[in-house]
């Protein structure tokens, strides 16, 4: 908000408004500075930008007005007292862990994380000497056992992809810091809408835009939220220096997407609430799971960390791979993608896709089935979407059932 308030505004006020900069010709919708560089005065105001004693922007690659419009955005969304824009949501995840590790460093996570988090952690980090132990995320014990003199970070994301199982985000934290480390949360599936993980106790919150915060399929974005003082000492360096920065025009793209994103996560997961309670107990799915449900194995934990319970549902069908692939190819409205957080529905069978690269005992070890698929729930109408799912699942044969 350009004119300075002493009230607090709640956060589906903030999505609308805040961190607007307006420029002279006070447009109602934001600007989109597509520009990689700024002209100076004088040689002498190049200088003082250049030593930050003078305020205003220098080049792209560092700030710019229309990033910083969504970075302030989401920030006061948060409550985090400083948010940086990356190009894609795992260059968020990256900057977040490697900007405050060094050689001789250990890094806990948890088992559960997406593909390519669980490379940062398990693969790259270890070719440069930050050692990591991967956890059960449901296993305080585990987590506790894993701290060592140089652990530094804890990594989590929750729900996790693709089995929405939920971590105690709170107890979590109180590990993470009691060994001295910082606990790192991805909170794309919750969304800013239904979890925040600053206030139960992380440092730093990444996200994938790219999923609900764009929610329409358009462009890679991610970021990260933090203190003021991680900011400062780790990522506001790595990033201006190593180059992982968003193009002002996806920035855009997201800033006006969090105009509406509560309107559409809450809309999206309220459909997905009817999904789930229409297919749990088809004779076709052997298990079902989503975090609004009174049955989620972690449904104590939803119900002290979450608002909601998200886009996404897990299910596994009777029969294996062939039995998911033919639910797939069945389907007419929702579109057989490796996406999520979009207005469209989409299906994943992550075994053979986003999983793909796990060895059969880790997706075992994860309960990634053959039979397992994700479902992104979008805008559509509820019926079409349990129809479409009925017609799909009616399709199985007999054989498959008995599987
Ligand atoms: C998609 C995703 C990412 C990576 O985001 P990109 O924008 O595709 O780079 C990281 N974490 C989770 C949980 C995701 O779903």
């Amino acid at each position: 908000m350009t004119k300075t308030s002493s009230r607090s505004f709640r956060p589906a006020t903030q999505a609308v408004h805040a961190g607007t900069l307006r420029s002279q010709f006070n447009e109602t919708s934001e600007a989109l500075f597509l520009t990689q560089g700024y002209v100076y005065d004088s040689a002498e105001e190049a200088e003082a930008r250049f030593l930050n004693l003078s305020p205003g922007y220098q080049y792209s690659r560092f700030s710019n007005p229309t990033v910083t419009m969504f970075e302030e955005r989401i920030a006061a969304l948060e409550g985090a007292e400083a948010a940086r824009a990356t190009a894609t949501g795992m260059a968020a995840v990256t900057a977040a862990i490697l900007s405050q590790v060094s050689a001789g460093d250990h890094v806990v996570a948890a088992k559960a994380l997406f593909g390519s988090c669980l490379y940062i952690v398990e693969d790259l980090c270890p070719r440069f000497g930050i050692t990591s132990t991967l956890v059960d995320g449901k296993d305080l014990n585990a987590w506790k056992a894993a701290v060592r003199p140089n652990t530094k970070a804890f990594f989590l994301e929750s729900p996790t992809n693709p089995t929405l199982e939920v971590y105690d985000i709170a107890a979590i934290a109180d590990i993470a810091h009691a060994g001295g480390a910082r606990l790192v949360v991805d909170n794309v599936f919750a969304t800013p809408v239904f979890q925040s993980p600053l206030k139960l106790g992380a440092d730093v919150v990444v996200y994938s835009a790219t999923k609900h915060i764009d929610g329409q399929g358009r462009c890679l974005a991610g970021v990260v939220l933090c203190s003021k003082e991680f900011l400062e000492k780790h990522l506001q360096v790595f990033i201006r220096q190593t180059g992982p920065s968003i193009s002002p025009f996806n920035a855009w793209v997201m800033l006006k997407g969090l105009e509406t994103l509560h309107l559409r996560v809450e809309k999206q997961s309220a459909n997905a609430a009817l999904i789930a309670d229409a297919l749990a107990h088809h004779p076709a799915v052997s298990r079902l799971v989503y975090p609004g449900r009174p049955d989620h194995p972690q449904a104590e934990i939803v119900a002290k960390q979450m608002t909601g319970g998200s886009s996404l549902i897990a299910l596994e069908v009777k029969g294996g791979k062939r039995a998911a692939f033919a639910v797939e190819n069945a389907l007419e409205v929702i579109k057989i993608s490796n996406n999520l957080g979009d207005a469209k529905s989409l299906i994943t069978h992550p075994a053979t896709t986003t999983h793909q690269r796990l060895k059969p005992e880790q997706r075992a070890e994860l309960g990634i089935s053959d039979g397992l698929l994700r479902l992104s729930v979008g805008l559509e109408d509820p019926a079409d979407l349990i129809e479409d799912l009925r017609i799909a699942l009616s399709g199985l044969s007999l054989a498959d059932a008995a599987e």
